[in-house]
């Protein structure tokens, strides 16, 4: 590409080299820049400040001060609503320059980055906006029997947790972000976001596009720098009432028990090992689509990809040779590229760590149908690998790849499938793949996932809470649940006299 091109995308406008603390960009660092790659070419793009220990503070005490301000506190819900509102038209108007700039940086394919960074980023910060409005606590019927002749009135008040430490991992960077950021300000919190080292630049532009919004400064805080770092400075800061996490199991433990420490709120949304069950009775075509859609959709780089394939005996072959076709005759490229179906990944680290487990797949001998190999060309690429006849015992049976792999078994009954799907440490997500009521019917309440779903895969929506069993996390996200994570209730009891001059 020419450098006159160049200067006419206007991502390449929209890079930021600076956080934003208290409504003001800060280009300060506490240690060396971390660079920012495109992951379609490797080319650097950005070097970001990291923030330590002093940085984080400093972003930490605006949130707080913002918490405490009359022009957040004083604001009625329905101006936080409104704020959300406004905040969630800025996105769209944006929209192109967002979705170009997240593909830019993370490397997914524009379609992607238009419709769910983008436009799944509106519709969440909308839903989230109405609930502003509707935040509500409960009047209580007590019993309480003494003294004699003093009533109580008890009720319960939400109130905000106060200030927000978000962290959030590299696959959905912008959407990610809104989904800490919505339900945090629509209950009354302030904000400070760490974005993934690898991609920051959406979260930048999104609290600038906040403050065009009008949300008073310090609301929305965005810091960066690496996990170890940044992440591990905004984790521990006693200023924090709630770290409301996203990314890995390890990491999410580690937040989990500094977060006890000083028994601070804590929400996990971590890994998975989503399953895929394909019954005989399903429609076949469907499901071969729906299985490779599970797993290669955003690269295999989604928390409840569908990377576990149990087919029923019978039909087994015919899916997984089927799925192998899909896989093989996808096309590789920029995601950018209209034509392409498959992206880079998101970092050479990551590419790494996936062809790595692929080596691992083959000496675990499970036989290889496709794939299996990163693609000739710069960019992080790494073709779409489907294994069959992999142990459930296998690394690549039961450790999160995060990648475009799939690891293929068979199962002859419903109780077998059941006890595949559930042999996990993980608990996120699953799909059954079946016409048969009953068989569907039966098997919804056994597997241990916080979502199941029938006929389809990967569909989310802001009213549809969301979260894992087991190690996939502690919490929900989404719909009315999501709220409650940002709220305390604080119960009120008033007595008074039962008689006039009592
Ligand atoms: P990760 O390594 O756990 O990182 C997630 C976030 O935590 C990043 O911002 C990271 O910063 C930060 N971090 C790393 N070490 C930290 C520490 N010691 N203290 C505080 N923060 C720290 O995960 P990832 O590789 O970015 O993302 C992939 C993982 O996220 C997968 O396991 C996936 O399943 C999970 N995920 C879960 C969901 C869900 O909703 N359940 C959704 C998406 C992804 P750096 O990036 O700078 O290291
Ligand atoms: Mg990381």
């Amino acid at each position: 590409m020419s450098a006159v091109s160049e200067l006419q995308r206007p991502e390449l406008a929209a890079i930021r080299e600076h956080m934003i603390i208290g409504g003001k960009p800060c280009a300060e660092t506490d240690g060396e820049r971390v660079p920012v790659y495109d992951p379609a070419t490797g080319r650097e793009i950005a070097r970001q400040p990291e923030a330590g220990a002093r940085l984080v503070d400093a972003a930490v005490k605006a949130a707080r001060s913002a918490f405490e301000s009359p022009a957040w506190r004083g604001l009625v819900p329905a101006a936080r609503e409104r704020l959300l509102l406004r905040l969630a038209d800025l996105v769209e108007r944006h929209g192109d320059e967002l979705a170009r700039l997240e593909t830019l940086n993370n490397g997914k394919l524009l379609a992607l980055s238009q419709g769910l960074e983008v436009g799944a980023g509106a519709q969440w910060l909308r839903y989230m906006a109405g609930w502003a409005t509707k935040i509500s606590g409960e009047t209580l019927n007590v019993s309480i029997p003494f003294p004699p002749g003093v009533n109580y009135n008890a009720y319960t008040r939400p109130e905000p947790v106060g200030v927000v430490g978000a962290i959030i991992p590299w696959n959905f960077p912008l959407l990610m972000a809104i989904w800490k950021i919505a339900p945090a300000v629509a209950a009354g919190c302030t904000v400070v976001l760490k974005p993934a080292e690898e991609t920051p630049l959406t979260a930048i532009r999104l609290a600038e596009l906040a403050l065009e919004a009008g949300f008073p400064p310090g609301v929305i805080n965005v810091i960066t720098g690496r996990g170890e770092v940044t992440g591990a400075a905004l984790a521990s800061h006693p200023g924090i009432d709630k770290i409301a996490f996203t990314g890995s199991t390890e990491v999410g433990k580690l937040i989990g028990r500094q977060a006890m420490d000083d028994m601070k709120r804590v929400s996990l949304e971590l890994g998975g090992k989503s399953p895929v069950l394909i019954l005989d009775d399903c429609d076949i075509d469907l499901a071969v689509q729906g299985a490779a859609g599970a797993i290669f959709f955003n690269q295999g780089q989604v928390c409840t990809a569908g990377s576990r394939l149990f087919v029923q005996q019978g039909i087994y072959e015919r899916v997984v040779t089927g799925l192998a076709d899909l896989a093989s005759g996808m096309r590789l490229g920029s995601g950018f590229d209209p034509q392409a179906q498959i992206g880079p990944l998101v970092s050479a680290r990551h590419r790494k760590r996936v062809l790595d487990y692929i080596d691992i797949g083959r000496q675990e001998g499970a036989r290889m149908l496709a794939g299996g190999n990163a693609d000739g060309r710069d960019g992080y690429f790494v073709r779409p690998t489907v294994f069959a006849d992999a142990v459930p015992q296998a690394r690549i049976s039961q450790e999160e790849i995060f990648g475009p792999v799939v690891v293929a078994g068979s199962f002859s009954t419903e109780e077998e499938a059941v006890a595949l799907a559930n042999d996990t440490r993980f608990g996120l997500g699953a799909s059954i793949w079946s016409n048969d009521l009953a068989r569907v019917n039966r098997l919804v309440p056994r597997i241990q996932a916080g979502t199941v779903w029938v006929n389809t895969h990967n569909m989310l929506d802001p009213h549809m809470p969301f979260g894992g069993y087991k190690e996939s996390g502690i919490g929900r996200e989404h719909g009315h649940d999501v709220i409650g994570m940002y709220l305390h209730k604080k119960s009120v009891c008033i007595a008074y006299p039962a008689t006039a001059g009592g």
